[in-house]
């Protein structure tokens, strides 16, 4: 089964890992008999992925092929093949004779991703307001549920929404599919943000920095919106020390 080798406790608000548990945290839906083997490796891929991402997993934790196939209803195979991968991205790491567990959080690799993620995503509002029609809608619902969970202190809704509205200027300049990239290199980062959220969801900052850059979208103002838009992407590194003091068993740098 799945343990936690880490004495401290994750935040208040992460979805804090079992020990000794007997059900299961992570689902995935029953396995169809017709799907292909690769199919089914690339669904517990993605399930392990976003328990890794969004710390059902913890940093440290334990994974074991047979408590995964046996939770996600599915054989050793495609779960050793998940493994494999999540090997080879960093995120789960293989101790001969041991056992493999949950990487720790590469700040080197947070670094690389908040730089990739600010690069595109400054160059995506700045195709956007090139647009002709900009319809703003959608990114401003986002934005006031974004707001309204902030206010309540409902993290869950906050990372969604928070995720939802930085893929929408991706749509509005018209590719969508480069958001998809980044996602995927984030995941080191979506750990240290969802780790550093309970703290920093009552930061009004962050809501004033979504509210501007749909602001900046509709009056086409590019000088703030990249402004923003880059001091948003790096405003994570403000608390790094803040959590390596409080999780040290959480961090590799
Ligand atoms: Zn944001």
């Amino acid at each position: 089964m799945v343990a936690n080798k880490n004495t401290k406790e994750p935040a208040s608000g992460a979805v804090k890992a079992q020990s000794g548990r007997s059900a299961p945290v992570i689902t995935l839906p029953r396995v169809v008999s017709d799907r292909t083997s690769r199919r089914i490796s690339d669904s517990v891929y993605d399930t392990l992925t976003e328990a890794i991402r969004d710390l059902r997993l913890l940093p440290g934790e334990t994974i074991s092929e047979p408590a995964i196939a046996d939770w996600l209803g599915v054989s050793r195979s495609p779960v050793r093949e998940a493994i494999a991968r999540l090997v080879d991205l960093g995120l789960v790491t293989v101790v001969p004779q041991v056992g493999s567990y949950v990487a720790p959080i590469s700040l080197q690799e947070v670094e690389e991703a908040a730089f990739i993620r600010s690069a595109l995503e400054t160059s995506a509002f700045q195709r956007a307001i090139q647009k002709d029609h900009l319809d703003t809608t959608e990114i401003q619902r986002l934005v006031d549920i974004n707001t309204a969970a902030a206010k309540q202190g409902d993290v869950v809704t906050f990372f969604d929404t928070d995720e939802k509205l930085h893929q929408n200027v991706f749509e509005l300049a018209g590719v969508r599919r480069i958001w998809d990239v980044v996602r995927r290199t984030k995941v080191q980062l979506d750990r240290l943000r969802r780790l550093s959220l309970p703290r920093v969801v009552s930061n009004p900052a962050l809501v004033e920095e979504h509210q501007l850059i749909v602001d900046c979208l509709n009056s086409r103002n590019e000088t703030l919106g990249v402004e923003v838009i880059q001091r948003h992407a790096t405003r994570i590194f403000h608390t790094i020390e803040d959590h390596r003091s409080l999780y040290p068993d959480y961090f590799s740098d």
